[in-house]
């Protein structure tokens, strides 16, 4: 019923049923006149002829009468029968009576002048006509009788009276079965010529309209439905131009511009959507040594690197360089300190010649290889160079034009993100030491036992102290004291692992807090760090070479408590008990430790 309905709807068929209509009427209308014209024509045709035919036979009558041989006459009448092919020929006297035919049943018979229909035309309000015409039906044959009236002439004074005008009717009736059989032929002939004329027109006119009207049509229907898909590179073609054909250019025109219109507005919303992830990832962390795993990830995810490299100048060495770098593939991010007089960082295409080029202060802000795979990207800030990154794309891949548009904003929020992490490194770093300072210790114990169900990890405060510092002030001087807790500093920074952070508690006091809360590890790291104190020396001018221990107390979250103070009390407590043993020792917290420290 739907697929009725929906046909009945197409354009198509209304417009092909509408011609069809139309063009059926017409054809009617045409064939029809042709018919009725033929007709009228036929019909006058055989009227002419009966006339014609009365002429010749009054002539032939009034010879044969003159001689006033009846039985003459009837011959002629045969004859003339014979010759013109006439149905029936009978002369009346001016009573109505047949007294001459070609038929004999009708002899003597009298035709009523007010009923018989080859009288009335002559017997009714207009008579006195010399001739009429007039049709017959009798016994179902047709008959055209032509009713003559035959003058009394002077030559027929001898037998009728001269008063009278006319002596006689002709009454010439001619069958009509003919020209009937004539007219049903050429009405059958129209009918056939018709048929045959509409189904030819029908298919040329439904040629037509399929090819010039309903094809384009759906050719521009696909248009829109493959426009409606997002498709707009589908090119609308149709065939013999003419209305449909500019609309079909107009729509490949306008699907076209509305492509563009939309690669642009996509080409926009992947700026801002880039926007947005640079903002919420360089957002997530202002603290400098998160911050550059922050940077190197953002890179290479946001331009599908094959890997990034990051190299920052390292504080207080100008020679040195430290490099972050991440790999496709691989979520570990590497970190190296490098020499740039003597070592080749090797690291995502970064070459010394870079970093040196970089150090000198010779760099250019973005530099895309020829090849268009690696680009060198120079961090900015206020005329002071913050870091040197280097983007290599996957075999066979180049950086973009929308990649390469992003990259100004993308240099530009990292440089100001790195520039401020730097400035909070400042203030939570210590002065002397360039440890984190007492305050962002205590801030950091509270993140990890805040984090602890998230991340689903421990830790372990390591606590140290300089064992007998107060001799190096007192013998050397206290500038040699700071000397000797830079190294010191240095010395524990070096030994503990990348992801432990090292603070500056106190004068001459350390912590480390370790990720993890394995107790074994902490003291692996806290033999390592008193070992390498116990070994090295520190030169300091002229003076000769100093030494000093450490001692150490570790206290694990939450292998021991599960508070803040609680841990640093702890760990405090061993330190202390460390100290008491005699110093240069490691002393992990149990409660022996804080009865001991209780006791004492
Ligand atoms: P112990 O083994 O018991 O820890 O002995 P100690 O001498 O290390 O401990 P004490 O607390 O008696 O002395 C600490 C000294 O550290 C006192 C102070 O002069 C020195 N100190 C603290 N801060 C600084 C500093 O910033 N620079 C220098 N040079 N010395 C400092
Ligand atoms: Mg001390
Ligand atoms: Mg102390």
């Amino acid at each position: 019923m739907n697929r009725l309905s929906e046909l009945l709807s197409s354009l198509k068929v209304r417009i092909l049923g509408g011609v069809f209509c139309i063009y059926f009427l017409a054809m009617g209308m045409v064939l029809y006149g042709v018919w009725t014209y033929q007709r009228t024509k036929l019909v006058d045709m055989n009227s002419q002829h009966a006339i014609q035919m009365s002429d010749v036979i009054v002539a032939g009558l009034r010879s044969s009468m003159l001689q006033n041989d009846r039985a003459e006459s009837m011959r002629s009448i045969r004859k003339i029968l014979q010759v013109a092919d006439t149905s029936r020929i009978n002369v009346l006297n001016l009573n109505g009576r047949i007294v001459m035919t070609s038929d004999p049943d009708l002899k003597n018979k009298i035709l009523d002048k007010k009923i018989h229909p080859s009288c009335t035309n002559c017997h009714g309000p207009e008579n006195e006509l010399d001739r009429t015409s007039s049709f017959i039906d009798e016994h179902g044959e047709k008959y055209i009788s032509i009713a003559t009236s035959i003058r009394n002439e002077p030559a027929c004074y001898g037998c009728h009276d001269k008063k009278n005008k006319i002596i006689g009717i002709l009454l010439v009736e001619s069958s009509f079965s003919r020209t009937t059989a004539m007219l049903e032929e050429l009405a059958q002939r129209v009918v056939l010529t018709g048929i045959f004329a509409f189904f030819v027109g029908a298919l040329l006119i439904h040629y037509i309209v399929t090819r010039f009207f309903t094809q384009p049509l759906h050719a521009l229907q696909r248009g829109f439905e493959n426009v409606g898909k997002g498709d707009f590179s589908h090119w609308v073609y149709v065939q013999g131009g003419g209305e449909i054909g500019y609309m079909a250019d107009s729509f490949n025109v306008m699907s076209r511009a509305i492509g563009r219109f939309v690669n642009e507005i996509k080409d926009k919303t992947e700026e801002v959507s880039a926007h947005y992830t640079i903002v919420d990832s360089l957002s997530r962390t202002i603290e400098k040594k998160k911050l550059k795993e922050v940077v190197v990830d953002l890179l290479r995810s946001l331009l599908r690197a094959e890997c990034v490299a990051m190299a920052l100048t390292v504080e207080r060495h100008d020679h040195l360089f430290e490099v972050v770098t991440i790999k496709r593939g691989d979520k570990r991010y590497y970190h190296g300190y490098y020499d740039a007089d003597s070592e080749e960082p090797e690291q995502c295409a970064l070459t010394r010649k870079d970093i040196l080029k970089w150090m000198g202060g010779h760099c250019i802000p973005v530099v895309l290889s020829s090849d268009g795979a690696k680009l060198l990207l120079h961090l900015e800030h206020k005329n002071l160079s913050v870091g040197l990154i280097s983007l290599v794309k996957p075999d066979g891949e180049v950086f973009s034009a929308s990649e390469q548009k992003i990259i100004p904003v993308l240099a530009h929020h990292i440089t100001v993100s790195l520039a401020n992490a730097q400035l909070f490194d400042m203030a939570i770093t210590d002065g002397l030491t360039t440890l984190y300072t007492k305050r962002y210790y205590q801030k950091k114990i509270d993140d990890y036992i805040e984090n602890f169900h998230s991340a689903k990890r421990g830790f372990c405060l390591l606590m140290m102290d300089v064992d007998h510092f107060k001799q190096v002030n007192d013998e050397y001087g206290h500038p040699v004291g700071d000397k000797v807790l830079i190294h010191i500093a240095e010395l524990i920074r070096s030994n503990i692992r990348h992801g432990d952070t090292p603070f500056r508690i106190g004068g001459e006091e350390f912590a480390a807090l370790l990720k993890g809360d394995s107790l074994e590890a902490a003291v692996r790291i806290a033999e390592r760090v008193r070992l390498a104190a116990e070994k090295t020396t520190v030169k300091v001018d002229n003076f000769p070479p100093i030494s000093k221990t450490l001692s150490f107390g570790i206290a694990c979250f939450p292998h021991h408590f599960s508070k803040a103070e609680e841990i640093i009390n702890a760990a405090d407590a061993a330190l202390y008990e460390a100290k008491r043993k005699g110093r240069n020792q490691i002393v992990v917290y149990c409660r022996h430790t804080a009865q001991n420290e209780g006791s004492e």
